[in-house]
Order: C-alpha cells, then structure tokens, then sequence
C-alpha cells in the first residue's frame, strides 16, 4: 500500500525481533501450541507498547538514589488500554506488562450471522471503561479486517467521553480495513500496525492472515 499518512506505523516493514514473532504467529504448525501462539501475541503488545511510549509526552521527576538524585522523565499522564474481546485479551496483556499502571477498558464485538456464513453484522454488547475524555487511548485488536469492529468500538467508547488522542493497535491489518479505518477514525488517529496484507476472503478472513486469532488463543467457539 503507498501514500500512507506518516501516522501509520508498518512495524514489520522494518527489520527488527517483531519480524520473527510475526512468523510464528502466522505459522499453522506453531500454532497448534496454543500457549505460545498466546504468548508471542502478548509479546506483540510488549513491543507495541514500547514504540507508542516513544511518542507519549513525559515529565521530568528527582528520583532519589542511594548516592544522590537523578533527574528521570516519567509518562505525564497514563493511557488508558482499550481492548477488544476476546482475542485481544494477550495483546491487552503485553501492553500491561509495560503500561503497568494503565487504566484499563474492555469491549465485546462479535460477528453475528443470520443464516448465510458469508454476511455478519458486528454487534458490541458489553463496555467496562474509565471515563475517557481527554485521554490517552490505545485501542487493540490483533485482526483489522474489514475495519467495522475497530470502529464501532470506538464509537462505543464515545459514550464514556472524547478521548484526546486515539493510537490503534493490530498485529495484521488487512488493506481495505486499514483504508476503513482512515476513512472512519479521527483524522489525527495513530496506527501502529505489525503487517499489512493484501486480501480478505468473503468471509472477512485476512489473506494469508494467520485464521481466527480468538480461536488460535482460546479455542473454537459456537
Ligand atoms: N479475525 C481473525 O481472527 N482473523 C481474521 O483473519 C479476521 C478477523
């Protein structure tokens, strides 16, 4: 994909240690280990938080030492993790293990089909969150497919206050859903992105993707 805004962050394009995870992800042989499909998700987030925390505003605070005082920056503000269920639960996860103190929001979208497998309407049932006006949020789902749940859940989370910075979060992103995105989220949204490809199947599958990341993390549902 090109003339993508300098606010997409392709983090696969470039040569680093979250290339060799995205291979695992992706790899149908790996992931019949369920734990570690769980795990390098979670490292996903690991490595996600620590790039958005590059861009975060920070203060700087006298920490007293031993031998004297240093002068450190720490985060002016925490953000507030906003996660998808189910399948975003290990990215949620390794985005805590560096935003340690983050506030926390969790929403459920899922694919309701009527009748024909190929057409499904996303439907959010459920919203736990902190009030969000003027906040940080980093919004996580490890699959943009088509782009409707990303954005339905940011809808969603309006109810709760105009958040004033929005980062999303997707391992795979596929093209049309990252275009939908654009077209749908604030126009000063920040993605951080692992990989973007190119297809979707008629059943809104990322081609070649990796399958159904809830079910790869948590088992198959009905
Ligand atoms: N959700 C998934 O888990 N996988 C896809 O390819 C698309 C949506």
């Amino acid at each position: 994909m090109k003339d993508l805004p300098a606010t997409v962050h392709i983090l696969g394009r470039q040569p680093s240690l979250l290339n060799p995870i995205l291979a695992e992800i992706r790899d149908r042989e790996v992931q019949q280990d369920r734990l570690r499909f769980r795990r390098n998700l979670e490292r996903c987030g690991e490595i996600f938080a620590y790039e958005i925390s590059r861009v975060l505003p920070y203060v700087e605070r006298e920490v007293r030492t031993p031998l004297g005082a240093a002068i450190v920056p720490v985060l002016a503000e925490q953000p507030v993790i906003a996660s998808i269920l189910r399948a975003a639960l290990p990215l949620h996860q390794g985005m805590l293990n560096f935003f340690d103190q983050a506030e926390n929001t969790f929403i459920s979208a899922y694919r309701k089909h009527e009748g024909d497998a190929d057409h499904f309407e996303v439907e959010i049932e459920y919203l736990s969150s902190p009030p969000l006006e003027g906040r940080t949020v980093i919004l996580c789902d490890p699959m943009l497919a088509t782009g409707s749940s990303m954005v339905l859940a940011w809808q969603a989370l309006l109810k709760r206050g105009r958040p004033a910075r929005l980062h999303v979060v997707a391992v795979i992103a596929s093209e049309q859903g990252l275009r939908f995105a654009l077209e749908k989220l604030p126009d000063d949204v920040t993605l951080w992105l692992g990989a973007v490809d190119p297809e979707l199947t008629p059943r809104a599958y990322i081609v070649p993707g990796l399958g159904d990341a809830g079910d790869l993390a948590f088992g198959a549902k009905e």
